[in-house]
């Protein structure tokens, strides 16, 4: 036991004492018994005052920094440009539907979405759930899954890494014309190929087996999940991927998918000198001497953002 909650307990024994029991058989007068009520009320008053004293010996836990949704971002931009491992940079614009004018144009509304070429996966891929995925996220992902199931969320992952050329097919089938409109329509939920953050293998999305995307958000499962500034995943080193309170991040807010970027970066949260990358990037620095990138300035690579 912590010193200071033993002495919180002792405390309040030494406060109510050990008692003055009546004489078998006696029943104690009302004065008595209001006596001893009063020295109850006032013992478990000094445990309280006590426990709220002794409260910080609980902190031990790691603490887990609020972020706002451009912070999120920030942080897995950071992770992606510094602390990733296995990533290779964008390959350039694929081709999507082989009408080089088409290609141009949706290439053209993707970036004024706010999509940004995204890094593909090296190495051996981890698996979870059937699912390939980076060894780092199927580790947090199995962890978050045995929390989860503890307390009776049901959710799965549904889909991480995926390439470019199945993004290519997966956009094409939602592409239901040529004018703006359609090719808006579908970039307000699929990625045009080589833009997906599934492609690193880093990104998870949730759902129930039987459910949809879209029914998630409304999930016990996601309330659980975003409670209390996603204190749950950050743990886990997770974090949401396109958090509700961005503009132009791409696809409209998904509430399914998340991104692991490590525990050891939700903790320290960025640089303040980690302005030069695309996107929000002002997340506030709690713990200089806990942050991979430390105060240096840091140089994204190249590749990172649009062509
Ligand atoms: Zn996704």
């Amino acid at each position: 036991m912590d010193s200071r909650v033993g002495v919180a307990v002792a405390a309040a024994v030494a406060v109510v004492g050990p008692g003055r029991p009546p004489a078998v058989g006696i029943t104690p007068p009302p004065t008595y018994r209001f006596a001893s009520m009063r020295k109850l009320f006032s013992a478990v008053f000094a445990a309280i005052l006590l426990l709220i004293w002794s409260a910080p010996a609980f902190a031990d836990e790691p603490e887990y920094p609020e972020y706002t949704g451009e912070e999120f971002q920030a942080l897995y931009e950071f992770a992606v440009a510094n602390t990733l491992p296995n990533l290779d940079a964008p390959n350039g614009l694929y081709q999507i539907t082989g009408d080089e004018e088409l290609d141009d144009r949706i290439w053209t509304l993707a970036f004024e979405r706010g999509y940004v070429l995204r890094p593909t996966a090296t190495g051996d891929l981890g698996r979870a759930d059937g699912v390939n995925m980076q060894p780092q996220a199927a580790d947090a992902w199995r962890a978050l899954k045995t929390e989860a199931r503890s307390v009776g969320m049901g959710f799965v992952v549904s889909s991480a890494y995926r390439s470019p050329q199945a993004q290519r097919t997966q956009f094409l089938t939602k592409l239901q014309g040529t004018s703006d409109k359609a090719i808006d329509l579908a970039l307000t939920w699929y990625s045009v190929p080589g833009t997906s953050k599934h492609h690193g293998g880093y990104a998870l999305d949730f759902r129930y087996r039987s459910g949809t995307f879209g029914e998630f958000r409304s999930t016990k499962d996601y309330a659980w999940l975003q409670e209390d500034n996603f204190a749950i995943p950050k743990t886990y080193g997770l974090i949401p991927s396109y958090p509700d309170d961005v503009a132009s991040q791409g696809p409209n807010p998904e509430p399914w998918e998340f991104v692991w970027v490590g525990t050891g970066l939700v903790q320290c949260g960025l640089p303040q000198s980690f302005v030069s990358v695309p996107g929000p990037a002002s997340a506030v620095l709690s713990d200089i001497e806990k942050c991979p990138g430390g105060m240096g300035l840091v140089e994204p690579p190249p590749w990172l953002g649009n062509p």
